[in-house]
């Protein structure tokens, strides 16, 4: 029939209306559940529209969004020299590797010997080239890089603002904490019975060689 679309479509838009003044008279008759009104009306159950006074209101964020990426230091203190020791990136470059548009550039650190050391020297990320992909988190195998919240960086020049060092990049195992709990958890885990796993083997091992030598002692 001519024009049904375009009742269709009117129709859509009368229910998103009477469904706004529903949720609202919703949040309002169950108020003590916990929540403001705007995480209420944010929650993907909940149905209508809403507005939101932006800055002064901000959105709610789901733990999977994904901005930037930072680095995880064990330290939680001020002092930049502990921040860059308790860094648990090793500098392995497979986040480098992994990073499509090539935005992120490693200094390896090496010791007077000119042996590698498992410490980055320098780590510089391109803010603007960056795509938000997580491949970096993905395939880092330590929980060393990590996808941020922090979407608010918009500034007046792009460098040296916009390419992240070392010194920017860094952020305390807390905060990781405080805007991934599932995500710290469950990694923590796995972490922790990964190096079981390796104290197993190193103990079996060990375990192993001296009853060889025992066992070599005795014929001898
Ligand atoms: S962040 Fe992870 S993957 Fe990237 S260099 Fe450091 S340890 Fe390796
Ligand atoms: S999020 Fe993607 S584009 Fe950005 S640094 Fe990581 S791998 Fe590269």
């Amino acid at each position: 029939m001519l024009g049904w679309g375009v009742v269709k479509g009117l129709g859509v838009t009368f229910r998103h209306f009477v469904e706004t003044y529903v949720e609202d008279i919703k949040y309002f008759t169950k108020r003590g559940m916990g929540q403001t009104l705007l995480e209420y009306r944010m929650a993907p159950e909940s149905r209508g529209i809403y507005t939101m006074q932006y800055p002064k209101e901000k959105p709610v964020i789901p733990e999977r969004f994904r901005f930037l990426p930072f680095l995880v230091t064990n330290y939680e203190g001020p002092e930049a020299d502990k921040r860059r020791e308790a860094n648990r990136c090793t500098s392995c470059g497979i986040c480098a590797k992994a990073c499509p548009p090539q935005c992120i550039w490693i200094v390896r650190t090496t010791n007077k010997q000119g042996r590698p050391v498992p410490q980055p020297a320098d780590f510089h990320i391109d803010m603007d080239i960056c795509m938000n992909c997580g491949y970096c988190a993905e395939f880092c195998p330590f929980d060393a890089i990590i996808m941020d919240h922090d979407y608010a960086l918009a500034d007046e020049k792009r460098e040296p603002d916009h390419v992240f060092g070392l010194e920017h990049l860094l952020k305390p195992a807390g905060y990781y904490h405080e805007i991934r709990p599932a995500q710290f958890v469950a990694r923590e885990e796995e972490r922790r019975l990964a190096e079981e796993e390796k104290r197993r083997k190193a103990a079996a091992k060990a375990a192993a060689l001296a009853a060889r030598k025992a066992a070599k002692n005795k014929e001898a």
